[in-house]
């Protein structure tokens, strides 16, 4: 090793070893976390804004780690998708989420709709058709209640294979969704090349729209177009009433956000359900 002389590339040297063993770290106690089974799911409500009522929930993941507390899953999602855990982590997210769903079938909340993200590298999995059918096979949920949430960054590359896939996988009957729209490329075209059921118009443009009347037009817009092509749209993030009664005004037909509940532990998303108190 070097010796001290305190020039620059030393200590370059220095943080890159750091952030290095961090990332060794992390990358370690993710691994255990998944074999310990420390992630768990929560749940956060979605409400059809027609009839007021929550028609499913998105699955999101969330790990607790003994020594870090929380970690978002913004930081170890992108990790695992790295260091290829994220099948793993998937499949696990998957199958929990329909088995949670199945078992609130089952207890009197009929219908109930389960969206769960798909990673790029998940989606790109030879296949991942018959995993999804195995799942829903063994769970006993009926794909009609499944929403599969993909984001159009990994669609790009293959655009005809993807086209192909996705349709293989709404032949099983489940529903797509492309999440976050309109934060990344193409976008416009991507709607119109691959056969989405759901748009997930993203949070940064819900966030100051009372405020923006730029992303009035183009939420306004958006909306308009999606159901001309048949396509539902969910906006995230809605955090206040003035921006629920605007969506309403465009005619969104499904709301996510912190205004009707952030995401949920099971137990408590069935309460919620239960209560009829949400909107
Ligand atoms: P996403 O799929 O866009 O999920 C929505 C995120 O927005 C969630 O963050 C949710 O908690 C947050 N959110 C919902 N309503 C509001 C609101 O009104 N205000 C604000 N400020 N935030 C709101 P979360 O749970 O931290 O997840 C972050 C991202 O991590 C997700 O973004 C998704 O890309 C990824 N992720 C989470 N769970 C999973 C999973 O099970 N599998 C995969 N592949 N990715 C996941
Ligand atoms: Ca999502
Ligand atoms: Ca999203
Ligand atoms: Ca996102």
């Amino acid at each position: 090793s070097q010796q001290q002389g305190g020039n620059r590339y030393e200590c370059y040297q220095e943080t890159w070893q750091r952030k290095d063993d961090d990332q060794i770290a992390l990358e370690n106690d993710l691994r255990r976390a998944l074999e310990q089974n420390e992630f768990q799911l929560y749940y956060q409500p979605k409400v059809d804004l027609k009839t007021g009522q929550i028609i499913g929930a998105e699955a999101l993941i969330r790990w607790i780690d003994s020594k870090r507390g929380f970690v978002s899953p913004g930081v170890f999602i992108p990790l695992a998708e790295e260091i290829g855990l994220i099948e793993a982590i998937g499949e696990w997210v998957l199958r929990t989420a329909c088995k949670q769903t199945k078992a609130w079938h089952r207890l009197g909340l009929k219908e109930m709709q389960i969206a769960v993200n798909l990673s790029g590298r998940q989606f790109n999995l030879p296949d991942i058709r018959q995993r999804v059918l195995e799942v829903l096979l063994s769970e006993g949920l009926p794909p009609s209640c499944l929403e599969l949430e993909l984001t159009e960054s990994f669609l790009i590359e293959h655009e005809d294979s993807s086209i192909q896939k996705l349709n293989r996988l709404k032949a099983l009957g489940l529903q797509i969704a492309i999440d976050d729209f309109g934060t990344g490329y193409s976008s416009l075209s991507y709607l119109q090349q691959f056969p989405f059921d759901v748009l997930k118009l993203d949070r940064c443009f819900i966030q100051d729209i009372n405020q923006n009347q730029k992303n009035q037009v183009i939420v306004e817009a958006v909306i308009k177009m999606a159901h001309e092509l048949n396509l539902q749209v969910v906006a995230e993030g809605v955090e206040t009433q003035a921006e629920l009664e605007l969506l309403r005004q465009y005619q969104c037909d499904i709301i996510q956000g912190y205004l009707l509940s952030r995401p949920l532990p099971p137990q408590d998303f069935q309460n919620l359900v239960e209560s009829n108190k949400y909107l």
